[in-house]
């Protein structure tokens, strides 16, 4: 192990960091939580404190802090280290540091754009009332890193040139706009209220501009509303949420998301106290996005203008969550306004809102009431079916159903018989929504059930006898360190461990699986247990090793047939394993 990956070790225990991520309760020397790889109702992810490795009985991943930063974050190893080195305050050798590769130097170049809009507004009085008009504070504008691009055409071209980026790095990013007759390009933002995009981990990787209305001179070449980096790199539209970096550790707090729909809305709704928010920015929820989120929440609250939330995007969003298993809420707005409008003028508003959301149901069905039986009919199969199919529970499907027959007045058995009819009848619409299934499928679902138990004492090969022996001889010695008079059993065990497996300490943590059950089994239990199971597990060890080397003898010996003086040495030394089984077998019966 490296110097630093040991330091950060030390200074960022493993539970203290996850416990930014995860609910945990206390289990024995362990504390579990539900885990973020896999869907799953109850807590199958371990952590041992005394271990810094975490393991996960339903879906087999497990590690130490770099793994799981790297699984969780999808970071490399690299990028773990430099993230993680931050964190602890441990200085990296020069050569991780510095932007070493292409990607790291244009990460760098975002950033200091990203930088250089910041300053701009802040430099900027007009810019900035604006925004204190929209009802955002300095610290809001601050936090966000808001910018404004100015309406010049080389700006920002001029301030990275001056910082040593090429335009090359520029182009390569969707900065700056190549020039069709000429070397070189022009800034692609201008006159624009600059949202900087972030990864999860907090890093620049494009940028969102808003056109700045004041000062557009000629509204034909203005440009969109919005316009937005083109993909790069790093800024794959369908993976990243804004808001997600700052919103994470609240998701996991609350176990829910809220949903809003433009830039505008995310920053007013963190302005307001309610973090854990992240907005769409006009798309649909991608599959990566929702996998991000079931990683930590299990409700996702939707909060859009009453335009949009009729939208395909909105229809398919929430379907694809319906389908990924998590509760849908519907914050209904009043008409004409979105978040930022409700909570510029009343936070309290935007609160009680959000106190008592919708289902998505009863949302849908809301115009039921006064319906005849055509339009009911219509809202059913255009809107309500299409849900209902999503629902894989069965009682959350029921659940749907008594709702829908509510809100429509037909009773739950003609309700229920309509839907099948429809879903049976209908096989296109069945079709049209078969691509969110496919989203079920992913990367954080691959389960491997092959869960077979390999280190547990008697039922396994040699190799995993010397990893239950290393972990066992491993939590003996931790429960004895002051115990100046290790056992015997500990000193004998120990010696034949170290012959097979020299490097066993450093292999621990290879194992987080045997060595989270050793703890499950033995954290609490007796030393006198632990002994005894030492001693099991070292005498078969012995003995397997005994038994096979008498084997090998005997097969040599058939072969040495006439070679008398090799065959009496052969003979002497089975004769020595022989004494060694017995005097094995007596130290392992003598209590
Ligand atoms: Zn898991």
């Amino acid at each position: 192990m490296s110097d630093a990956v040991r330091q950060i070790k030390e200074k960022l225990p493993l539970l203290d960091i996850l416990q930014e991520y995860l609910d945990f309760t206390q289990a024995g020397d362990s504390w579990k939580a539900r885990c973020p790889f896999h869907n799953e109702k109850t807590a199958s992810f371990h952590v041992t404190p005394a271990e810094n490795v975490f393991y996960c009985f339903g879906c087999h991943r497990g590690g130490d802090l770099f793994s799981f930063i790297q699984e969780h974050e999808n970071m490399t190893f690299k990028e773990a280290l430099v993230m993680l080195a931050e964190k602890a305050g441990v200085i990296l050798d020069g050569q991780i540091k510095k932007p070493s590769t292409n990607s790291e130097k244009l990460l760098a170049l975002m950033r200091h754009a990203a930088d250089f809009y910041h300053r701009q507004l802040l430099l900027d009085s007009e810019v900035k009332q604006y925004l204190v008009e929209r009802g955002l504070t300095e610290a809001t504008v601050r936090l966000f890193r808001l910018g404004y691009a100015s309406t010049t055409w080389d700006s920002l071209t001029t301030f990275l040139k001056a910082s040593s980026y090429t335009e090359q790095d520029m182009l390569d990013v969707g900065l700056i706009i190549a020039r069709k007759d000429a070397k070189g390009g022009y800034d692609r933002f201008r006159n624009r209220i600059m949202f900087p995009l972030n990864d999860p981990q907090g890093r620049v990787v494009g940028f969102s501009g808003r056109i700045f209305d004041a000062r557009v001179e000629n509204k034909e070449k203005a440009g969109g509303k919005y316009i937005n980096s083109p993909e790069s790199e790093f800024y794959d539209k369908s993976s990243i949420l804004y808001g997600y970096d700052c919103a994470k550790k609240s998701i996991s707090y609350e176990k829910s998301c809220i949903i809003v729909e433009g830039q505008m809305d995310l920053v007013m709704a963190h302005q307001a106290n309610t973090k854990h928010c992240v907005a769409l920015s006009g798309t649909a929820l991608s599959e990566r996005q929702l996998t991000l989120l079931a990683r930590s929440a299990t409700k996702l609250i939707f909060a859009l203008d009453a335009d949009s939330a009729g939208s395909q995007a909105v229809t398919r969003s929430v379907l694809a969550t319906l389908e990924k298993d998590l509760d849908v809420a519907i914050v209904q707005l009043p008409v004409g306004a979105d978040p930022a409008d409700v909570i510029r003028t009343s936070p309290e508003t935007w609160h009680k809102l959000l106190e008592k959301p919708l289902s998505y149901i009863t949302w849908k069905c809301r115009d039921m009431r006064n319906s005849d039986a055509r339009t009911l009919r219509s809202i059913l199969i255009r809107d309500v079916f299409p849900a209902l199919l999503s629902m894989k529970s069965p009682i959350i499907l029921e659940r749907a159903l008594q709702e829908a027959s509510t809100h429509s007045g037909y009773t739950f058995e003609t309700l229920s018989k309509e839907f099948r009819t429809w879903q049976s009848n209908n096989k296109d619409a069945l079709e049209s929504f078969e691509p969110i299934s496919d989203s079920l499928s992913s990367k954080a679902l691959t389960l491997d059930d092959t869960s077979s138990d390999t280190s547990r004492i008697g039922t396994s090969s040699k190799e995993s006898r010397l990893i239950t022996l290393s972990n066992l001889i491993h939590l003996a010695k931790q429960r004895t360190e002051s115990n100046e008079n290790p056992d015997d059993v500990v000193v004998y065990a120990e010696e034949i461990l170290s012959r097979e497996r020299a490097d066993w300490r450093e292999r621990l943590q290879e194992e987080p699986r045997a060595l989270i059950e050793t703890h499950m089994m033995y954290g609490n239990a007796p030393l006198k247990h632990i002994f005894q199971s030492i001693r099991e597990v070292t005498f078969i060890i012995k003995r397997d090793i005994l038994t096979q080397q008498r084997n090998n003898l005997h097969i040599e010996l058939r072969r040495s047939a006439d070679m008398p003086e090799r065959r009496n040495e052969l003979l002497t030394s089975i004769q020595n394993i022989d004494s060694q089984l017995i005097s094995l077998n007596d130290l392992y019966h003598r209590e």
